[in-house]
């Protein structure tokens, strides 16, 4: 009988992402009322030494395959090798970040795997020792409450940022070992030779905690100065609204909706943005949100915590001015 919870660590040159921690903490929570054990499956090249890590939030074993073919992930060689490994653990619920990359695994290996399978989960809970998922639909108007058939393993991506990350117990280490990596090279269609950083170097939106969003209130690219300004003062990522991005403004792996990214920031702050509903998918569960609009009749007041209405090109620069002072 299938038995205990299985995640995915999602690693990125070699370091494991935060949401991979988050899920974990969480999935630690829920196990005493699942009564399961946690095993943490890690995937890539020389990343061994990061499995006590995943132990310190709570994972109980860690199975780690490490592979020089394993650097970069690729859907033929992850979903193959992880496929394998969950049908010789047999685990009851499996669960991986909603990330690009996580979600483009999840929907593969759920094909494969032959399971139903709820993508970008906002919370996890248990109900008569079953997994019970909440989902966005309807680009995030509705949450859904999602129970699994009797196939196993249970699947769900989880939303990065949600998720409080439980304090590390160094005293804490797991069970490690090493899964043998059968490859058939023949079946990898793909192989990246070489991964390109974007030169900003900034956090990733989806991990940011907090991020500073113009739309098309910002009347052009050099109007961003003083989003960025703002941003370099809070220790803020940049975001933008789809019209911002379609305008050339800004490059398209900063924009945050249904078309964009999903984020969940502690404090997003939304400057010439409208509040459509296509942007408010993205960016609704972030838990503090603040806007900057002129009109006071925009959407995105409706979704707001704290709200300015007035011109951004006055109010931003002071918000700046006002951080710097505080030091
Ligand atoms: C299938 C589909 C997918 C989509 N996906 C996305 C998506 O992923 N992300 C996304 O964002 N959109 C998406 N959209 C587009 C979405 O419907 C809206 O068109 C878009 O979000 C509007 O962007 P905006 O708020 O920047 O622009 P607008 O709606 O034009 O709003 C600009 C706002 O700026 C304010 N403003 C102007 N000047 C100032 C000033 N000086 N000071 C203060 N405020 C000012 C205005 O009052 C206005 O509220 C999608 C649409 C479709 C159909």
């Amino acid at each position: 009988m299938a038995q205990g919870v299985m995640i995915i660590a999602e690693q990125r040159e070699g370091e494991i992402r935060k949401v991979s921690f988050e899920i974990v903490s969480e999935v630690k929570r829920l196990a005493d009322k699942l009564g399961q054990k946690v095993t943490a499956l890690l995937i890539g090249s020389s990343v061994r030494d990061k499995a006590p890590k995943l132990g310190q939030y709570g994972a109980d074993k860690v199975i780690v395959a490490d592979d020089p073919r394993l650097q970069y992930y690729t859907a033929d060689g992850y979903v193959a090798l992880i496929a394998d490994l969950v049908k010789a653990n047999d685990p009851a619920i499996l669960l991986i970040s909603a990330s690009v990359q996580g979600k483009d695994l999840a929907a593969r290996l759920s094909a494969r795997l032959g399971v139903g399978m709820a993508q970008d989960c906002t919370a996890l809970g248990v109900e008569s020792g079953n997994l019970v998922a909440t989902r966005p639909v309807y680009a995030g108007k509705v949450y859904a409450k999602v129970t699994f058939s009797d196939n196993t393993p249970h699947m769900a991506t989880v939303r990065p940022n949600v998720m409080p990350l439980n304090q590390p117990d160094p005293s804490k280490s797991p069970e490690v070992v090493n899964a043998t990596v059968n490859l058939d090279e023949k079946a990898l269609r793909t192989k990246v030779i070489d991964a390109v950083k974007d030169a900003g170097g900034k956090v990733d939106l989806t991990e940011a905690d907090k991020i500073v969003s113009g739309g098309r209130g910002m009347k052009g690219p050099e109007g961003f100065k003083v989003l960025e300004d703002l941003a370099d003062a809070i220790g803020a990522s940049v975001g933008a609204s789809r019209s911002a991005v379609d305008a050339g403004w800004r490059p398209h792996h900063d924009q945050v909706g249904q078309t964009g990214k999903v984020v969940s920031p502690n404090l997003y702050i939304a400057c010439g943005i409208s509040g459509a509903i296509q942007h408010l998918a993205g960016m609704s569960t972030s838990k503090v949100i603040v806007a900057i609009n002129k009109d006071p009749e925009a959407p995105i007041f409706q979704k707001a915590d704290y709200g300015v209405v007035d011109d951004l090109f006055k109010v931003v620069p002071a918000l700046t001015e006002a951080v710097k002072k505080l030091g």
